[in-house]
């Protein structure tokens, strides 16, 4: 060994904080790569957990199978790290599972290591399809690391999902299921200077009293949307500049030299797009914007109207056979019916709803029973509201699975308008914060309709709640109750959908 790893003068961190650079979820590592206010937050805000399905430990086991059972027979399984250097000097093949190295300050873990013709290989095991440049520079410093540690040539690898694997009812390939990806010249492209820089910034915020003052950013929804987002926006304006959509780099670039936090304190903008200049000027005059069009655009539906909602799951494992990795799974549909046109009574359009759904959580694949039941349910005529091309994506995607059905499904696509395109191009009001999410809107309709359930509030929610429930991965004694929050939210997501096109139509007249 070149010297001891903890000896690396990087790493005084404070006890008792334990640095572990795979658990990718809670991992102090990861929140600094979103942020260094983060990774700040995570250490002293211990009660914000991120809580995200646990599919890298799934990937996890499959890929100690696919090593255990490819190399067990042939090298040595190594489960103690103070054997490694012997090893390598012997140039004797092993390979290691989970190794940690450890001193009083600092934990270092390891997916997988293969030592094979002079070669160290890292693998660091993910669960997504494509590599993304974090990933990069996590491989980066576990590099950094281990070349202090140990004097032999390191390669380094990503392990993710074979996106074109098909799920059978036969055991899983795991040769063709993982995606072995070498990334050992990216790494290399990295300086190990500019990591050890990284490695120090992470000890100042190990170290430091005070929360960083970090600018809130892209970073707070890149890769995921940060635990802390209302958090670090609570002292900001209501009407924040960040709520400006589909900024430029110039347009960015003015604003930071126009030193203005405030939509409403700013001056007239060059060279903005249409929706921005409407937001902007919704937010100044407090006033919300309706378009001259809009009227005719909702007077051209045709009823009966239709409002519906699909929930799908999304799984890199297998949940149903003849299926892939990440491919959306239609499980549940949501419907509300409105046969004629409401009468007005206090400038809303009211009328007797009909409420339709499906949904099927024991564990049978959904999907036929999904089209079939949807198909009757929508009959041959009138406007189908959507919000987002989602739907039309998933029936696409059903025509090609069930070919009987495609020229149904088609006549059905033909029928589908999507009211968010209708939204974003014809109306806004500054209460949307600059998002036309379906929740952002639903701010402005009435309060029966707001997502506070306690176990689904989110698309997100309702995906992992669907596949808990699929899978039976779930206590029995909240299943019915998980059961009815989801079964809510799906119908509150299209009752939202039925308010929004009440209150867009209401509005629409005074044009
Ligand atoms: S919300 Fe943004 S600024 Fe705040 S901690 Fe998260 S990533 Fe950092």
């Amino acid at each position: 060994m070149k010297t001891s790893l903890f000896n690396v003068s990087v790493f005084p961190l404070k006890p008792p904080y334990i640095l572990n650079l795979t658990k990718i979820n809670k991992s102090k590592y990861f929140s600094w790569l979103q942020c260094s206010k983060k990774l700040y937050l995570d250490l002293n805000l211990s009660e914000r957990k991120n809580i995200r399905p646990n599919n890298r430990q799934i990937l996890l086991d499959l890929s100690y199978q696919f090593f255990n059972k490819k190399y067990k027979n042939q090298f040595d399984k190594l489960s103690h790290e103070d054997q490694v250097d012997k090893y390598i000097s012997n140039n004797s093949p092993f390979y290691s599972l989970g190794a940690k190295f450890v001193n009083e300050q600092l934990t270092l873990n390891y997916d997988a290591i293969l030592f094979e013709n002079n070669i160290l290989n890292i693998f660091l095991v993910k669960s997504a399809i494509y590599p993304k440049n974090y990933y990069i520079r996590e491989l980066s410093l576990q590099k950094y690391l281990l070349s202090n540690l140990l004097n032999v040539e390191i390669k380094t690898h990503l392990i993710l999902v074979n996106k074109e694997y098909e799920f059978s009812n036969d055991e899983i390939d795991l040769s063709k299921y993982l995606n072995f990806i070498d990334c050992t010249e990216k790494v290399n492209e990295l300086s190990s200077d500019e990591i050890a820089l990284n490695l120090n910034k992470i000890k100042n915020e190990f170290n430091s009293d005070k929360s960083p003052e970090t600018p809130i950013g892209t970073h707070c929804k890149n890769p995921y949307q940060c635990n802390y987002f209302e958090y670090c926006r609570s002292d900001l304006p209501d009407y924040h500049i960040e709520q400006i959509p589909n900024q430029t780099k110039d347009l960015k670039e003015n604003l930071v030299n126009l030193e203005i936090t405030d939509i409403k304190k700013l001056p007239d903008l060059e060279g903005i797009s249409p929706l921005q200049k409407r937001i902007i000027e919704s937010v100044k005059n407090s006033k919300e914007f309706i378009s001259k069009e809009l009227k005719d655009i909702l007077n051209s539906l045709t009823y009966p109207m239709y409002f519906l909602d699909f929930e799908t799951i999304i799984s890199p494992y297998k949940i149903f056979p003849d299926t892939k990795p990440f491919e959306p799974i239609p499980c549940m549909w949501s419907l509300h019916i409105e046969k004629q046109l409401g009468v007005k009574i206090q400038g809303m359009y009211e009328n007797k709803l009909f409420y339709d759904r499906f949904y099927k959580f024991t564990g049978e694949d959904p999907r036929r029973d999904f089209i079939e039941k949807l198909i009757e349910s929508v009959g041959d005529s009138g406007t189908i509201l959507i919000y987002s091309d989602f739907e039309i994506r998933i029936f696409k995607k059903i025509a090609i699975m069930f070919p009987e059905y495609k020229e149904e499904i088609n006549l059905i696509i033909n029928r589908c308008v999507d009211l968010l395109k209708i939204t974003r191009n014809n109306y806004y009001h500054p209460k949307f914060k600059g998002s036309f999410s379906l929740k952002s809107v639903s701010k402005i309709l009435t309060k029966e309709n707001r997502y506070d359930l306690d176990f689904v509030n989110s698309g997100d929610d309702a995906s992992r709640v669907l596949i808990d429930l699929i899978t039976n991965n779930i206590d029995t004694n909240q299943r019915k109750q998980i059961e009815n929050d989801l079964l809510k939210y799906a119908e509150k997501d299209t009752l939202n959908l039925v308010d929004l096109y009440k209150h867009l139509k209401s509005v629409s007249q005074f044009m």
